[in-house]
């Protein structure tokens, strides 16, 4: 699992405090990898909303909480096109803006384009079965928008309850054909890696059944303890672990992720972490954090 990274991310609502330039300010040593994924972005989005998230870029719109400039638009086609070719070999693109709260038509919470689910529409129009698990503190309300009536894509998302975007319930399974193929698991403030893996234990679970061809995640860390929007309590053995028990369960599978979320200085030790996890013949969980740090 390699780092897929542009420096241009950096250009895009640059001084804001929450998703701004800093969180990814400790990636610009990777190589630059560029892809523009512009014409990826239709496979999800329409020709109109397209449209104007191009024209509010061009005329320096705050849209979604975001100062938009022509860079953004650039950004959010560069996003786009890493999410596409992380899913190919299995690697993390490090991107912004992030994408999960995007729907078809509806730009929210600093997202534009919904990367994971651009990247996942290409898989499935090549026949492939895909398990999104969207580990984002916040509900992935958008992916889920998306795919709520498909059988093709299995989203599970795991995320704080009672914040935005204020849904993500348990009761909110898929309709028609999709029911059944998507899983809610709200967790209350101050839960932490023991919550936290046991969802993921479950949705993996479920996983397994569903039988992806590709397994995409929505990799958000604002589940951190020291995010500074959230309250959940992750912790770095736990986004190991996560990955762990992930590439230990679909062992000969693609695994690739995007970067969501996460607002803290940590993203890069984090996202090293995970990748640690996946790696197969990574350590086990235990043997590679000292016992100060199991989890109870
Ligand atoms: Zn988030």
């Amino acid at each position: 699992m390699k780092i897929l990274f542009h420096d241009k991310f950096l250009l895009h609502n640059v001084d804001s405090p929450a998703e701004g330039a800093y969180r990814i300010k400790e990636f610009t040593d990777i190589e630059n990898t560029y892809v523009n994924g512009e014409p990826f972005v239709q496979l999800v989005h329409t020709n109109e909303y397209i449209y104007s998230v191009k024209q509010a870029c061009y005329a320096n719109e705050i849209v979604a909480e975001v100062q938009l400039t022509k860079d953004s638009y650039e950004d959010a086609c560069i996003a786009a096109g890493l999410a596409v070719k992380a899913s190919l070999k299995g690697d993390f693109a490090v991107i912004r803006p992030p994408g999960h709260h995007a729907g078809r038509e509806t730009a929210a919470g600093f997202c534009l384009f919904n990367n994971i689910a651009i990247a996942a529409q290409k898989l499935v129009n090549e026949g492939k079965k895909v398990f999104i698990l969207d580990i984002d503190g916040h509900h992935g309300n958008g992916t889920q928008d998306i795919f709520y009536d498909s059988k093709e894509v299995l989203f599970c998302s795991i995320h704080q309850e009672g914040v935005y975007p204020y849904s993500g319930f348990a009761i909110e399974t898929g309709k028609g054909e999709g029911f059944g193929y998507t899983m809610n698991f709200p967790l209350e403030a101050g839960r932490g890696d023991k919550e936290f893996l046991d969802r993921v234990d479950k949705a993996i679970k479920r996983a397994i059944e569903f039988e992806p061809d590709v397994i995409g995640v929505s990799a958000g860390f604002d589940g951190y303890e020291k995010d500074r929007l959230l309250g959940l309590k992750y912790t770095k053995r736990g986004f190991y672990e996560c990955a762990y028990r992930l590439s230990k369960s679909f062992k000969n599978k693609t695994i690739f992720a995007v970067l969501e979320g996460g607002y803290h200085d940590d993203i890069r030790p984090l996202v090293e972490s995970f990748i640690e996890g996946i790696e197969i013949g990574g350590r086990p969980p235990k043997a590679r954090f000292n016992e100060d740090m199991a989890i109870g």
